[in-house]
Protein backbone atom coordinates (compact mmCIF):
# COMPACT_ATOMS: atom_id res chain seq x y z
CA UNK A 1 0.00 0.00 0.00
CA UNK A 2 1.70 3.38 -1.14
CA UNK A 3 0.04 6.36 1.37
CA UNK A 4 -0.17 9.73 -0.28
CA UNK A 5 -0.90 12.84 1.72
CA UNK A 6 -4.53 14.40 0.38
CA UNK A 7 -3.92 18.02 0.55
CA UNK A 8 -6.05 19.82 -1.83
CA UNK A 9 -4.64 21.59 -4.55
CA UNK A 10 -5.49 25.68 -4.74
CA UNK A 11 -4.65 26.29 -8.39
CA UNK A 12 -4.12 24.42 -11.22
CA UNK A 13 -2.40 25.83 -13.88
CA UNK A 14 -2.11 24.39 -17.98
CA UNK A 15 0.83 25.73 -19.48
CA UNK A 16 0.95 25.56 -23.40
CA UNK A 17 3.87 27.17 -25.47
CA UNK A 18 6.93 26.25 -22.68
CA UNK A 19 8.54 25.65 -26.10
CA UNK A 20 7.67 27.92 -28.50
CA UNK A 21 6.99 25.56 -31.40
CA UNK A 22 5.28 22.73 -30.20
CA UNK A 23 1.94 24.41 -31.02
CA UNK A 24 -0.23 21.87 -29.37
CA UNK A 25 -0.36 23.02 -26.26
CA UNK A 26 -0.38 27.09 -27.56
CA UNK A 27 -3.18 26.19 -29.20
CA UNK A 28 -5.18 24.13 -26.57
CA UNK A 29 -4.53 26.98 -24.09
CA UNK A 30 -5.64 29.70 -26.57
CA UNK A 31 -9.17 28.02 -26.92
CA UNK A 32 -9.45 27.62 -23.24
CA UNK A 33 -8.50 31.28 -22.60
CA UNK A 34 -11.68 31.86 -24.96
CA UNK A 35 -13.50 28.76 -23.90
CA UNK A 36 -12.85 29.05 -20.10
CA UNK A 37 -15.89 26.81 -18.78
CA UNK A 38 -14.41 23.73 -20.26
CA UNK A 39 -11.10 23.40 -17.49
CA UNK A 40 -12.76 24.76 -14.93
CA UNK A 41 -13.37 22.51 -11.70
CA UNK A 42 -15.35 22.92 -8.45
CA UNK A 43 -12.57 22.33 -6.12
CA UNK A 44 -9.88 24.42 -7.79
CA UNK A 45 -8.87 27.53 -10.02
CA UNK A 46 -7.90 26.36 -13.07
CA UNK A 47 -5.42 29.23 -14.87
CA UNK A 48 -3.93 29.46 -18.29
CA UNK A 49 -0.84 30.09 -19.01
CA UNK A 50 0.94 30.52 -22.40
CA UNK A 51 5.03 29.76 -21.52
CA UNK A 52 7.24 31.95 -23.65
CA UNK A 53 5.57 34.40 -25.75
CA UNK A 54 7.91 35.36 -27.60
CA UNK A 55 9.80 31.94 -28.61
CA UNK A 56 6.22 30.89 -29.51
CA UNK A 57 5.70 34.07 -31.94
CA UNK A 58 8.72 33.18 -33.65
CA UNK A 59 7.84 29.73 -33.68
CA UNK A 60 11.33 28.54 -31.72
CA UNK A 61 11.90 26.58 -29.17
CA UNK A 62 13.34 29.28 -27.03
CA UNK A 63 14.93 32.80 -27.49
CA UNK A 64 18.37 32.20 -25.50
CA UNK A 65 18.13 29.02 -23.64
CA UNK A 66 15.63 26.30 -22.90
CA UNK A 67 12.84 28.01 -20.83
CA UNK A 68 12.32 24.60 -19.28
CA UNK A 69 15.73 24.19 -18.09
CA UNK A 70 15.74 27.96 -16.84
CA UNK A 71 14.05 27.02 -13.21
CA UNK A 72 17.08 26.33 -10.60
CA UNK A 73 17.49 29.11 -8.35
CA UNK A 74 20.74 30.64 -9.93
CA UNK A 75 19.07 31.15 -13.48
CA UNK A 76 15.52 33.14 -11.48
CA UNK A 77 17.89 35.09 -8.74
CA UNK A 78 20.04 36.41 -11.64
CA UNK A 79 23.46 34.57 -10.56
CA UNK A 80 23.96 33.40 -14.00
CA UNK A 81 24.06 36.08 -16.77
CA UNK A 82 20.56 37.27 -17.57
CA UNK A 83 18.63 35.88 -20.76
CA UNK A 84 15.16 36.25 -22.14
CA UNK A 85 14.48 32.78 -20.62
CA UNK A 86 15.10 33.69 -17.09
CA UNK A 87 13.74 36.36 -16.87
CA UNK A 88 10.51 34.76 -18.20
CA UNK A 89 11.30 32.23 -15.88
CA UNK A 90 11.04 34.74 -12.88
CA UNK A 91 8.14 36.43 -13.97
CA UNK A 92 6.26 32.87 -14.05
CA UNK A 93 7.82 31.70 -10.67
CA UNK A 94 6.01 35.05 -9.26
CA UNK A 95 2.63 34.23 -10.44
CA UNK A 96 3.05 30.27 -10.22
CA UNK A 97 4.74 29.81 -6.90
CA UNK A 98 2.83 28.74 -3.87
CA UNK A 99 5.69 31.21 -2.08
CA UNK A 100 4.50 34.09 -3.98
CA UNK A 101 0.44 33.25 -4.43
CA UNK A 102 0.17 31.61 -1.16
CA UNK A 103 -1.73 29.01 -2.69
CA UNK A 104 -1.24 25.40 -3.46
CA UNK A 105 -0.51 24.99 -6.82
CA UNK A 106 -0.19 22.23 -9.66
CA UNK A 107 0.71 22.83 -12.83
CA UNK A 108 0.39 20.63 -16.39
CA UNK A 109 2.76 21.21 -18.80
CA UNK A 110 1.77 20.75 -22.24
CA UNK A 111 4.76 19.38 -24.90
CA UNK A 112 5.24 17.82 -27.74
CA UNK A 113 7.82 15.03 -29.64
CA UNK A 114 8.88 14.38 -32.85
CA UNK A 115 9.55 11.01 -31.28
CA UNK A 116 6.79 7.52 -31.32
CA UNK A 117 6.07 7.71 -27.61
CA UNK A 118 2.14 8.10 -27.83
CA UNK A 119 0.84 9.31 -24.59
CA UNK A 120 3.77 10.45 -21.97
CA UNK A 121 3.23 11.45 -18.42
CA UNK A 122 6.05 13.39 -16.78
CA UNK A 123 6.92 13.44 -13.50
CA UNK A 124 9.56 13.37 -10.42
CA UNK A 125 9.79 11.37 -7.77
CA UNK A 126 7.23 13.27 -5.31
CA UNK A 127 5.08 10.38 -3.74
CA UNK A 128 2.19 12.72 -4.87
CA UNK A 129 2.81 13.11 -7.90
CA UNK A 130 3.52 9.74 -8.97
CA UNK A 131 0.46 8.40 -7.42
CA UNK A 132 -1.53 11.41 -9.57
CA UNK A 133 0.24 10.22 -12.45
CA UNK A 134 -0.85 6.54 -11.99
CA UNK A 135 -4.65 7.47 -11.12
CA UNK A 136 -4.44 9.60 -14.45
CA UNK A 137 -2.26 6.50 -15.99
CA UNK A 138 -5.75 4.31 -14.87
CA UNK A 139 -8.05 6.68 -17.24
CA UNK A 140 -5.74 6.45 -19.95
CA UNK A 141 -4.20 2.48 -20.05
CA UNK A 142 -2.07 3.54 -23.05
CA UNK A 143 -0.27 6.09 -21.21
CA UNK A 144 3.19 5.47 -20.05
CA UNK A 145 4.89 7.32 -16.81
CA UNK A 146 8.51 8.35 -17.25
CA UNK A 147 10.16 9.55 -14.11
CA UNK A 148 12.84 11.35 -12.82
CA UNK A 149 14.95 11.07 -10.09
CA UNK A 150 15.86 14.56 -7.91
CA UNK A 151 18.18 16.00 -10.06
CA UNK A 152 19.33 19.56 -11.49
CA UNK A 153 17.36 18.25 -14.97
CA UNK A 154 14.19 17.89 -13.07
CA UNK A 155 13.60 21.06 -10.58
CA UNK A 156 14.98 23.45 -13.66
CA UNK A 157 11.54 22.39 -15.16
CA UNK A 158 8.40 24.82 -15.07
CA UNK A 159 6.47 22.27 -13.18
CA UNK A 160 9.05 21.89 -10.67
CA UNK A 161 8.25 26.24 -9.69
CA UNK A 162 4.31 24.74 -8.29
CA UNK A 163 4.05 22.26 -5.57
CA UNK A 164 2.77 19.43 -7.93
CA UNK A 165 2.97 18.84 -11.54
CA UNK A 166 3.05 16.67 -14.64
CA UNK A 167 4.33 17.00 -18.02
CA UNK A 168 2.45 16.01 -20.58
CA UNK A 169 4.48 14.79 -23.70
CA UNK A 170 2.48 13.58 -27.07
CA UNK A 171 3.72 12.53 -30.04
CA UNK A 172 4.97 12.11 -32.46
CA UNK A 173 4.19 15.80 -34.42
CA UNK A 174 6.61 17.43 -36.50
CA UNK A 175 7.64 20.95 -34.70
CA UNK A 176 6.22 23.96 -35.33
CA UNK A 177 2.82 22.60 -36.61
CA UNK A 178 -0.62 22.30 -35.30
CA UNK A 179 -2.73 18.33 -36.51
CA UNK A 180 -6.08 17.22 -35.42
CA UNK A 181 -5.87 14.30 -33.94
CA UNK A 182 -2.67 15.34 -31.20
CA UNK A 183 -5.13 18.10 -30.37
CA UNK A 184 -8.06 16.13 -29.67
CA UNK A 185 -5.57 13.58 -27.95
CA UNK A 186 -3.68 16.11 -25.79
CA UNK A 187 -7.11 17.73 -24.92
CA UNK A 188 -8.56 14.37 -23.73
CA UNK A 189 -5.24 14.12 -21.51
CA UNK A 190 -5.86 17.44 -19.69
CA UNK A 191 -9.43 16.93 -19.27
CA UNK A 192 -8.63 13.37 -17.60
CA UNK A 193 -5.78 15.06 -15.21
CA UNK A 194 -7.92 17.65 -14.16
CA UNK A 195 -10.67 15.27 -13.25
CA UNK A 196 -8.12 13.09 -11.61
CA UNK A 197 -6.77 16.31 -9.40
CA UNK A 198 -10.74 17.27 -8.70
CA UNK A 199 -11.29 13.47 -7.28
CA UNK A 200 -7.69 13.98 -5.37
CA UNK A 201 -8.89 16.90 -3.66
CA UNK A 202 -12.28 15.58 -2.70
CA UNK A 203 -10.32 12.40 -1.23
CA UNK A 204 -12.41 10.57 -3.41
CA UNK A 205 -8.81 8.42 -4.80
CA UNK A 206 -7.86 4.44 -4.96
CA UNK A 207 -4.12 3.70 -3.75
CA UNK A 208 -1.87 3.40 -6.91
CA UNK A 209 -1.33 0.14 -8.52
CA UNK A 210 1.97 -0.67 -6.76
CA UNK A 211 2.87 -3.04 -9.89
CA UNK A 212 2.12 -0.11 -12.36
CA UNK A 213 5.15 -0.14 -14.71
CA UNK A 214 6.98 3.58 -14.87
CA UNK A 215 9.91 4.18 -16.63
CA UNK A 216 12.99 5.78 -14.86
CA UNK A 217 15.17 8.15 -16.71
CA UNK A 218 19.00 6.61 -16.50
CA UNK A 219 20.96 8.61 -19.17
CA UNK A 220 21.17 10.56 -22.38
CA UNK A 221 22.69 8.70 -25.54
CA UNK A 222 24.98 10.83 -27.36
CA UNK A 223 25.03 10.62 -31.43
CA UNK A 224 29.16 8.56 -31.75
CA UNK A 225 31.88 11.99 -32.57
CA UNK A 226 33.09 11.12 -35.42
CA UNK A 227 36.25 13.03 -37.21
CA UNK A 228 35.44 15.29 -40.17
CA UNK A 229 36.17 12.91 -43.22
CA UNK A 230 33.87 9.94 -41.58
CA UNK A 231 30.65 9.39 -42.64
CA UNK A 232 27.82 10.56 -39.75
CA UNK A 233 25.76 8.45 -38.00
CA UNK A 234 22.30 8.70 -37.37
CA UNK A 235 19.41 6.30 -35.49
CA UNK A 236 19.87 2.48 -36.86
CA UNK A 237 16.78 0.97 -38.77
CA UNK A 238 16.23 -1.23 -35.75
CA UNK A 239 15.52 1.71 -33.40
CA UNK A 240 13.62 3.98 -34.90
CA UNK A 241 10.13 4.42 -33.92
CA UNK A 242 10.63 1.80 -31.02
CA UNK A 243 10.29 4.15 -27.81
CA UNK A 244 9.16 2.30 -24.78
CA UNK A 245 10.32 -1.39 -26.54
CA UNK A 246 13.73 -3.21 -24.49
CA UNK A 247 17.16 -2.75 -25.87
CA UNK A 248 19.00 -5.19 -25.00
CA UNK A 249 23.12 -5.25 -24.81
CA UNK A 250 24.32 -5.95 -28.31
CA UNK A 251 21.54 -4.70 -30.27
CA UNK A 252 21.92 -2.09 -32.84
CA UNK A 253 21.56 1.44 -32.35
CA UNK A 254 23.46 3.75 -34.89
CA UNK A 255 24.61 3.24 -38.74
CA UNK A 256 26.51 4.92 -41.19
CA UNK A 257 25.49 5.49 -45.15
CA UNK A 258 28.57 3.24 -45.50
CA UNK A 259 26.98 0.09 -43.54
CA UNK A 260 28.78 0.55 -40.60
CA UNK A 261 26.75 -0.24 -37.61
CA UNK A 262 26.91 0.33 -33.58
CA UNK A 263 25.33 -1.28 -31.09
CA UNK A 264 24.52 -1.00 -27.51
CA UNK A 265 26.96 -1.82 -25.42
CA UNK A 266 24.48 -1.03 -21.73
CA UNK A 267 25.39 -3.60 -19.24
CA UNK A 268 21.51 -5.10 -19.39
CA UNK A 269 18.41 -4.11 -20.91
CA UNK A 270 17.11 -0.88 -20.99
CA UNK A 271 13.94 1.36 -22.52
CA UNK A 272 14.96 4.39 -24.90
CA UNK A 273 12.94 7.10 -25.38
CA UNK A 274 13.04 10.54 -26.81
CA UNK A 275 14.35 8.32 -29.95
CA UNK A 276 15.49 10.52 -32.80
CA UNK A 277 14.05 13.67 -31.13
CA UNK A 278 14.00 16.73 -33.26
CA UNK A 279 14.58 19.28 -30.30
CA UNK A 280 17.84 17.21 -28.97
CA UNK A 281 20.15 17.45 -32.10
CA UNK A 282 21.69 20.64 -30.89
CA UNK A 283 22.88 18.59 -27.96
CA UNK A 284 23.78 15.95 -30.08
CA UNK A 285 21.49 13.80 -27.75
CA UNK A 286 19.90 10.51 -29.99
CA UNK A 287 17.90 9.02 -27.67
CA UNK A 288 17.40 8.79 -23.21
CA UNK A 289 17.45 5.36 -21.68
CA UNK A 290 15.17 4.53 -18.74
CA UNK A 291 14.83 1.52 -16.98
CA UNK A 292 11.31 -0.22 -16.42
CA UNK A 293 10.43 -0.73 -12.69
CA UNK A 294 6.90 -1.50 -10.76
CA UNK A 295 5.65 2.02 -9.32
CA UNK A 296 6.29 0.30 -6.10
CA UNK A 297 9.72 -0.14 -6.42
CA UNK A 298 10.66 3.52 -7.39
CA UNK A 299 9.03 4.75 -4.41
CA UNK A 300 11.14 2.68 -2.18
CA UNK A 301 14.01 3.71 -3.53
CA UNK A 302 12.99 7.57 -3.36
ZN1 LIG B 1 8.73 20.50 -25.05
Amino acid sequence: MIDTPYIPFDTVFVVGGTHGNERTGVTLVQHWLLNPAEVQRQTFTTELLLGNPEAIQKNVRFIDRDLNRSFLSQYINGKTAETHESARAREIVANLQSGHTGKRTFAIDLHTTTAHMGITLITNTDPVNLAIAADVQKRLPGARIYCFADSDRINSCLRAAADGGIGVEIGPIPQGVVRHDILEITAGVVQEILDTLEAFNEGNYAPPDPDLPVYLHDRQMLYPITPAETAPFFIHQALEGRDYQPLAPGQPIFQDLNGQVICYEGGDTGYPVFINEAAYYYENIAFSLTRKMPLESLLATG
